[in-house]
This record gives structure tokens, C-alpha cells and sequence, in this order.
């Protein structure tokens, strides 16, 4: 038995999301880029790789784990490269993607032996989250004046464009992204490839994924671009779980149960954007699933059991992939959940645990 907490992940179920990340790009002509923002846990990659053309980043570190983990083309963003990072970043990358004319003018020279791309911000995205928002008022998150940026076209060869936020309604995407070629397709027409970012939730299930397919293959035909989309949680949207254990049973007038795992720690994104934990489980016995960190609102959410739940009983914590591992830390000092890949076979292995000296060494 493995020991709890840990991350399961599974990698049949990434192989499922690959086919149908491999079907859009072969149907549409686009390619595919893990954005490793999401999900950067690279004892997966193996499992990814046949199935996509390489990673996206943004930062150095990811860009530099991409080119060494994943491998194949490899693009480079950043809100901002520093002067002490802009040649090692060059060296990594197959593109370099400036989030400004004052970036791209700034690193002009040390940039010139590879493609250059700029961020396009088209003032629209489908974020519910102002937090999230790339479209947000006063957003520092590409350049949006078509003016300006046709002084600059003679610099780049494409753009990035990413205002999509786990878009499952296509006929939005159709109707936005029409809305951007009236606006930007004079640029398109000059330049040879178009990132779309990512978003877009096409291995959902019931996406019209051969829709999706033919209209980015008329974008691409229309501006005579290459288009790469640049998936995160789609690529990995449920593949892994967080394991955990009972350690304690409450009844404060609600039955609590505590497990050996934090919120806070472990799956931010819950208490960042304000939601509950999903686990696969229903019944008559309720109970509000607790971590154990000293935060009062370290809380999974209320979920219902078939039995009472007693201290032991091993529960599965469901969407622990995207912007999860990527965001863990050592709040309180938790132990770290271990990295588990379920192989196709079923067998489960430890990739990487997590001990004393890992939280000490992050400190000092
Ligand atoms: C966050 C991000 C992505 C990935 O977004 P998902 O919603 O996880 O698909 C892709 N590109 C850029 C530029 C991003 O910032």
C-alpha cells in the first residue's frame, strides 16, 4: 500500500484527452502545446508526448523544464523577461513570445536568432473570475492597439492570443473569434502564425470537437497561418485524483471528518476561486471533509457516503491535475503528497515523495 496523502495520476485517462487533442489537430491542421502554467508534472510527459508538438511556458524555469522534460518545440512567454534571463530563455526556445512592444523593442538584438512573437490582447475573453481575466480593465496582459502593433510587424512572425478560460460553449468561441478577425485580420494576413492560447474545453464531454476542427482549419486557411492552441486543463482535465486519509471524526452539531491532507496546501484553487472539492461518492451519511492545516477554512467541502465514515477509510479527492500540483506548498508544514502514476496496466508507482528535508530546503 501506498502511503496517503499523494497525487494519482492516471494515465489512461491522459491518453484519452491525447487522442482527442491528436483528432482537432489532425482534422484541423493546428498544433497542440501543454501549457505547463497548468500542469508541469513531468513524470507525465512521457505519456503526452506522441500526442503533442511540445509545451508553452511562462517563465523561465517552465520554459527551460519544457525544452528539457517534453522536449519538441518549444515556446517561450513571459509578462516580463528580466535582462539577467533573456539569453538563457533564448537558448531554450524555439519561439519567444513578448507581452509588449516595450519588451520586444527592449530585447530586439538578443532575440534575433529565432522567431519572435507578440501577445495580442483583444479586450474579450470568456472568464467568469476578474482575478482570472486576461480582458480585465487596465489588464497588463498583451498589446491591444492594432496602430501601434503594425509598427512592430516587420519583428515578429505571429502572435499569441489567449482569452479563453475553460470554454465549453463553442458557439461562443465561433462568435469571438470572428469578432477578432474583423478587428485584428489585417494583421493576421501578415504574419505566419497565430496561438490561439488556451481555455478551450474541447475534451469535454459532448464538445463538438469536428467543429472546433474545421473552424480553426478556415482561420488558418483564411490568414494563411499555422495555428497552435495551447491547452492546459483541457489536456489533463480528469486524469488524477488526491488520495487522503481519515485521521479524525468530529461532531460539532456537523459531522466533520479531518483528513491527512490541506486545502491550502494542496489544492489552492478551491479556496482561491471559492469552490468546493468534487468527490465521486454519494449516500445517506454527510459529512464536511476537512484538511488539517490550522486554517479554520482548510475545508473540501460537504459530501455523502454510503457508510459512516470511520478513521482509516481512504477517500479520493477528484481534479487534483490542473493548477494543482503546480501550485502546492508547504503550508504548516504538511507533508507533501507523493506523485503516483497509474500505469495503463493498473500498477501504481511512486514517481517522487516528498520528506523533512524537501520543506527544510525550501526555507533556507
Ligand atoms: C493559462 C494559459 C494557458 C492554459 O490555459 P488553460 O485554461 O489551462 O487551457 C495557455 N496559454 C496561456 C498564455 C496561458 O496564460
Amino acid at each position: 500500500m501506498i502511503q496517503t496523502p499523494y497525487y494519482l495520476i492516471d494515465s489512461a485517462a491522459i491518453t484519452r484527452n491525447m487522442k482527442v487533442i491528436e483528432r482537432l489537430c489532425d482534422a484541423s491542421g493546428a498544433k497542440a502545446l501543454l501549457a505547463l502554467k497548468c500542469f508541469a508534472t513531468w513524470p507525465a510527459f512521457d505519456t503526452m508526448r506522441p500526442h503533442m508538438a511540445g509545451t508553452t511556458s511562462s517563465s523561465l524555469y517552465e520554459l527551460r523544464l519544457g525544452r528539457e522534460k517534453f522536449g519538441k518545440e518549444t515556446h517561450a512567454y513571459s509578462v516580463a523577461w528580466s535582462d539577467g534571463e533573456i539569453d538563457e530563455a533564448v537558448g531554450y526556445a524555439d519561439k519567444i513570445i513578448f507581452n509588449t512592444i516595450g519588451q520586444l523593442e527592449r530585447f530586439e538584438g538578443q532575440s534575433a536568432s529565432i522567431a519572435r512573437g507578440l501577445r495580442l490582447n483583444p479586450g474579450i475573453s470568456t472568464s467568469g473570475f476578474d482575478l482570472a481575466d486576461p480582458a480585465r480593465k487596465f489588464s497588463r496582459l498583451g498589446e491591444w492597439d492594432a496602430a501601434r502593433i503594425e509598427t512592430v510587424l516587420d519583428r515578429i512572425s505571429g502572435f499569441m492570443i489567449h482569452y479563453n478560460c475553460e470554454n465549453d460553449d463553442f458557439a461562443l468561441f465561433d462568435r469571438q473569434l470572428t469578432d477578432i478577425e474583423e478587428r485584428f485580420g489585417h494583421l493576421f494576413d501578415r504574419i505566419d502564425w497565430v496561438s490561439l492560447g488556451g481555455g478551450i474545453h474541447f475534451t469535454g464531454a459532448d464538445y463538438p470537437v469536428d467543429a472546433l476542427a474545421a473552424r480553426l482549419k478556415s482561420f488558418a486557411e483564411r490568414f494563411g497561418v499555422q495555428v497552435y492552441l495551447e491547452p492546459g486543463e483541457a489536456s489533463i482535465t480528469g486524469t488524477a485524483s488526491l488520495e487522503v486519509t481519515v485521521l479524525d471524526i468530529l461532531d460539532n452539531g456537523k459531522k466533520l471528518a479531518i483528513v491527512d491532507s490541506s486545502v491550502e496546501a494542496h489544492m489552492l484553487d478551491l479556496l482561491i476561486y471559492r469552490i468546493p472539492g468534487k468527490m465521486l461518492t454519494s449516500g445517506p451519511h454527510s459529512y464536511q471533509i476537512c484538511g488539517k492545516s490550522c486554517l479554520a477554512g482548510d475545508i473540501y467541502g460537504d459530501f455523502d457516503f454510503p457508510e459512516p465514515l470511520k478513521v482509516g477509510d481512504r477517500l479520493s479527492i477528484a481534479d487534483a491535475a490542473g493548477y494543482t500540483m503546480v501550485k502546492k506548498n508547504w503550508f504548516n508544514g504538511v507533508k507533501m503528497p507523493s506523485i503516483v502514476i497509474r500505469d495503463p496496466d493498473g500498477t501504481e508507482r511512486v514517481a517522487r515523495e516528498f520528506g523533512y528535508a524537501d520543506y527544510e530546503a525550501s526555507l533556507g
